[in-house]
């Protein structure tokens, strides 16, 4: 992907959640990390916003796509109220279990702020699933009390690009179900995988800085623990890691001070500059 890794556009990450599924803290724990007082062993469902920095030059592209969201979590609206997103351009969909998409109802306020849809990108799988989900916004009532969310469901079927950037799809594996993670330039979106396929790796070459699923310590069918994602780090070798996807068995300052070099663990609200 030499076209991706040579793209010239900056990029502003804000990593919204990294949590896993259940959050953290998680209902009804007592365990350390769930009554930590640290702020970054806070951590809300997983999703981060791309942002393109100055690339078109705004004048050239008036609606040029500047900000992408990657998934919709069940706290979509605290994430964009946290750190004031004003605008979503379009949404990438990593897969469609829960934490990833419940918060889609939630894009109705970015369609009256827009006066428009919002286009959603999402592999066949995940997009069928979407529609069935959400059944009431594809399918809606003759008698509608309330609005729908607008949008345009688009399916990834390769590069596409959005605001002149090339978006890249990196087939991972999520136990036995293939998903996806995402490139852009240098950075690279992998969340819920416990497997890289051997097509994706040459999909990854000259990553710069990744975002990582780490779960846990122990091994989970589905998700890479700390070893593995670690170990992810050594063949990919990016200049910086960042482990999301967190649950409440790693307390952020202990974790991070048993990372290599250039590892550490992400948290709600920090922002990767490219
Ligand atoms: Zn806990
Ligand atoms: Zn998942
Ligand atoms: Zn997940």
């Amino acid at each position: 992907m030499r076209g991706a890794a040579d793209s010239e556009v900056g990029l502003r990450v804000t990593l919204l959640g990294t949590g896993t599924s259940h959050g953290v803290p998680a209902i009804g724990c007592d365990c350390a990390v769930c009554h930590s007082t640290d702020p970054r062993d806070r951590r809300t469902r997983p999703s981060i916003l791309i942002q393109l920095i100055d690339s078109p030059p705004a004048s050239a592209f008036a609606g040029a796509v500047r900000n992408i969201l990657v998934d919709t979590s069940t706290d979509l609206r605290t994430q964009a109220l946290a750190h004031d997103v004003r605008r979503v351009d379009a949404i990438l969909f990593t897969h469609s279990h829960a934490d990833h998409v419940l918060g889609l109802d939630d894009v109705r306020r970015y369609n009256a702020l827009q006066r428009g849809a919002i286009p959603c990108y999402g592999d066949a799988p995940t997009l069928e699933n979407i529609q069935r989900m959400f059944a009431y916004i594809f399918n809606p009532p003759a008698v509608l009390a309330g609005g729908l969310p607008q949008i345009s469901p688009f399916r990834i079927a390769g590069v596409f690009t959005l605001g002149g950037v090339p978006i890249v799809p990196v087939p991972i594996m999520h136990g036995p179900r293939p998903i996806l993670g995402f490139r852009v330039g240098a950075f690279a979106y992998l969340t819920d995988c416990n497997r890289i396929p051997d097509e994706s790796w040459p999909l990854l070459d000259g990553v710069r800085t990744l975002v990582l699923d780490a779960l846990r310590d122990r091994p989970h069918p589905t998700h890479f623990s700390l070893d593995q994602a670690l170990e992810v780090v050594a063949r990919l070798k990016p200049e910086r890691s960042y482990f999301t996807h967190i649950a409440h068995d790693l307390p952020h300052a202990a974790t991070c001070a048993r990372l290599p070099p250039g590892v550490e663990l992400a948290y709600d609200g920090l922002v990767l500059e490219m």
